[in-house]
C-alpha cells in the first residue's frame, strides 16, 4: 500500500452499519487503520448506524470513537430529524468536541427545504458547527439547489455540499459559507470544480472506509479505492500542487478550525 506524499485531512468518513447489506460494518479501528496505513493526518466520521439503527447508537458509536481514537479521528453528529430526541443527542455531542454535523436526507429519506431543517441550521448556528450533507442527484427533492433558501437565511452557517454536483457551483460561488466536497467525485469533475469556484471552496472528502483496505475482509466488496489513488486522480487532471494541497489539507483546517 503506498502512503502519500501530501498532508491529507478527510473531511467525509464513516463508522458504524452502512445500510443496504447486512454486515457491511466499519469499526473504528478499521477507520483508524485506513489513515495510519496511508498516510491521512486526521479524518471526520459519522457513523452510518444513524440511519440504519438509530441516532443515539450512531452518536454513541462517534462517542466512542473520539474518545480512543481522538488523535487520529475526529467525530461528526450524523443527525436524522424526524428523531424527537435529536437536540439532546446534539447537546451530548457538543459536549464530547464533535466537529460538525452530517445530514443524509436521502438515505433519511426527506425533502430538502426550510421546514425540515430550520431547527438544524439554527442549532448548528448556536453550536458554531458545519453542517456535511450528502445531495441527490440535481433536480431531486434533496439535490444542491433545495438548499439555496436555508444558506440565504443562515449566513453564519458552513455548508459543505457532498459531492460537488453541478447545481451546487453557483452555491459555492455566490455564498462565501458554501463548500463543496470531493467524495466519489470523479477527477474531471475536480478540476471542473477548481475552475468553476476556486480550490479554496473544496474540501477532500471520501466515504472511507468504503472500498478501503481496511486489514481484512469487509462485509460488502466494492472496487477498491485508496488515497494514493484518489490524490494521483486529481493531480493527472492538472490541478496544481497550491490548489491540491488546499483542497485535501488546508481549507479543512480552516474550516472546522483543526491543529492537525
Ligand atoms: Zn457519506
Amino acid at each position: 500500500m503506498a502512503t502519500i506524499d501530501i498532508p491529507l485531512i478527510d473531511i467525509h468518513t464513516h463508522i458504524g452499519h452502512l445500510p443496504g447489506v447486512i454486515g457491511d460494518y466499519y469499526s473504528a479501528e478499521d477507520l483508524r487503520y485506513v489513515a495510519e496505513n496511508e498516510g491521512a493526518r486526521y479524518a471526520l466520521a459519522s457513523s452510518a448506524s444513524t440511519t440504519s439503527i438509530g441516532e443515539a447508537y450512531g452518536l454513541a458509536e462517534a462517542i466512542d470513537m473520539v474518545e480512543r481514537h481522538g488523535e487520529r479521528l475526529g467525530g461528526m453528529f450524523w443527525l436524522n430529524p424526524r428523531d424527537p430526541e435529536w437536540p439532546k443527542h446534539a447537546a451530548l455531542a457538543k459536549e464530547h468536541g464533535l466537529h460538525g454535523i452530517k445530514i443524509h436526507p436521502v438515505l433519511d429519506n426527506y425533502a430538502v427545504n426550510r421546514s425540515a431543517l430550520d431547527a438544524v441550521f439554527a442549532c448548528a448556528m448556536q453550536y458554531q458547527w458545519p453542517i456535511l450533507t450528502h445531495t441527490g442527484l440535481d433536480g431531486t427533492p434533496t439535490s444542491a439547489a433545495c438548499y439555496k433558501e436555508l444558506i440565504a437565511a443562515y449566513p453564519d452557517v458552513v455548508l459543505i455540499l457532498a459531492h460537488l454536483r453541478v447545481e451546487g457551483i453557483p452555491l459555492a460561488k455566490r455564498y462565501d459559507q458554501v463548500y463543496l466536497d470531493t467524495t466519489y467525485v470523479d477527477p474531471m469533475m475536480v478540476e471542473i470544480g477548481v475552475d468553476a469556484v476556486g480550490p479554496d471552496k473544496l474540501l477532500f472528502g471520501s466515504d472511507a472506509c468504503e472500498g478501503f483496505d481496511v486489514g481484512h475482509a469487509s462485509g460488502r466488496a466494492r472496487p477498491p479505492r485508496s488515497y494514493a489513488g484518489l490524490i494521483k486522480g486529481i493531480r493527472e487532471r492538472g490541478v496544481t500542487e497550491e490548489a491540491l494541497e488546499r483542497i485535501v489539507y488546508l481549507n479543512a483546517k480552516r474550516v472546522f478550525g483543526l491543529d492537525k
